[in-house]
């Protein structure tokens, strides 16, 4: 059987490769390509990295899947995945939430005035968005978010608080989601609202996370938004929000990252001696290393079956719960493993110019928790799988 992408998609990764290269002769291609770096290395969080999205919107890397008459090149959406693929293998910025969940909302739903407002900017790549969703007591069960929004004479008044909040620190606008309607059942009555980061009365307090992964807690107090930036129709935001996720499930998790990893971890076992004798060549490294390579290829199989199911025209929900909670996991085990191996050196932070691999696997074992929980934790991803997959009845 064959698994591998056609002769078309093929040119293409190797198109993206060639402008990869390109860019590791720029000046800064050391902070705008960082493979190390196990935190938010898919962000456009510094102006290095900004300028890297403009460049892919300048070169049509972005929108690839929208329709044309918004300045798309409807492709398939499975070019913005091996798009993704190539960028995360090398620690870039990925395209991110504008292409994605705002951009594609926008279009299905979005007035008018927001289309013409927004798209552009996106397609330019000028502008950053911060997905505010979860709150203090809602997560898992987004369903259940409070931060009110209240009638008044031309738009609506936010109140309230929003937690774990990515990009808050660096981003133009708000993709924000509140509730309209307190009387209705918990999915009928949250509206979306996009709001600029830095109007009066948004406070932001970073969290600094384990894994030095930045998010932020955000305060929101008597903030005006006009009708104009309620996004779509009100009352309608759970469904928009559902509808985003499922642009995103292939898009979101790339399976590059877990093959560089595997290739570093051998080079770091290799490099690395203990009692004169090569890591690598010690016979209980070697059985959990074969392991671990077979746990690499499952990911990749079971990242082809979430694009199979979406090149179909399905929503791949299981196939992406699947990988979800198998590729962090294996994130997880490979970093775990590597610190086994590494012996008490392997504890040694980055800042410690003794730590082996520049102290990558720690920071790895700190940082890989976070994917685990972002986006789904893996125990909500056992449920959709019991749920969908297996038919077990399920409470909530
Ligand atoms: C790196 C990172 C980035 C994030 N970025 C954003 C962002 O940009 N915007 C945003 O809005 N949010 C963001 N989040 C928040 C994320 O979506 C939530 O943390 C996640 O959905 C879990 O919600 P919670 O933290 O409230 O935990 P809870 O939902 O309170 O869960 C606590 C524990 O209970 C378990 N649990 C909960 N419900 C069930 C159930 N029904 N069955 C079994 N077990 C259950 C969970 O698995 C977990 O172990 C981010 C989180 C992380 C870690």
């Amino acid at each position: 059987m064959d698994f591998d992408f056609d002769a078309d998609q093929q040119a293409f990764i190797a198109e993206v490769r060639v402008f990869l290269n390109e860019v590791r002769q720029w000046p800064d291609a050391a902070e705008i390509m960082c493979p190390e770096r196990e935190s938010d290395s898919i962000l456009a969080d510094t102006p290095a990295r900004k300028a890297f999205n403009r460049e892919l919107a300048k070169r049509g890397y972005l929108g690839l899947s929208w329709p044309r008459e918004y300045g798309g090149q409807e492709r398939p959406g499975i070019y913005e995945y091996l798009l993704n693929e190539e960028l995360s293998r090398v620690g870039a910025p990925l395209i991110g939430k504008g292409v994605g969940c705002v951009g594609q909302t926008l279009i299905s739903h979005g007035s008018e005035k927001l289309k013409q407002e927004f798209l552009p900017k996106i397609l330019r790549a000028e502008i950053e968005f911060a997905l505010g969703y979860s709150e203090p007591h809602a997560g898992s069960d987004l369903a259940a978010l409070k931060l009110k929004a209240e009638r008044v004479d031309g738009g609506w008044r936010l109140n309230g608080q929003k937690m774990f909040t990515t990009s808050a620190h660096f981003a133009d606008w708000y993709w924000l989601a509140a509730r309209t309607d307190f009387e209705a059942p918990k999915h009928k009555g949250i509206s979306l609202f996009l709001v600029p980061m830095d109007q009066p009365g948004i406070t932001i307090h970073p969290i600094e996370t384990m894994g030095e992964h930045v998010t932020n807690q955000v305060f929101i107090d008597d903030v005006f938004v006009g009708d104009d930036y309620l996004v779509g129709e009100v009352d309608r935001g759970w469904t928009y929000i559902c509808e985003a996720l499922d642009y995103e499930r292939f898009t979101f998790y790339t399976f590059s990252p877990l093959e560089e990893k595997l290739k570093a971890l051998k080079e770091t076992l290799r490099n690395t001696r203990r009692d004169g004798d090569r890591v690598i060549d010690v016979p209980h490294v070697r059985r959990r290393m074969a392991r671990l390579i077979a746990e690499v290829e499952t990911s990749k199989m079971l990242q082809r079956r979430v694009i199979y199911a979406a090149s179909l025209g399905r929503v791949p929900t299981v196939e992406a719960a699947m990988c979800k909670l198998y590729s962090t996991g294996l994130h997880q085990r490979l970093a775990d493993f590597a610190l086994d191996a590494l012996g008490p050196e392997g504890l040694l932070h980055k800042a410690d110019h003794a730590a082996p691999a520049a102290g990558k696997w720690e920071w790895s074992y700190r940082a890989t928790a976070l994917d685990t929980i972002g986006a789904g934790t893996s125990e909500i991803q056992k449920n959709i799988i019991a749920r969908r997959e297996l038919e077990l009845p399920l409470t909530n």
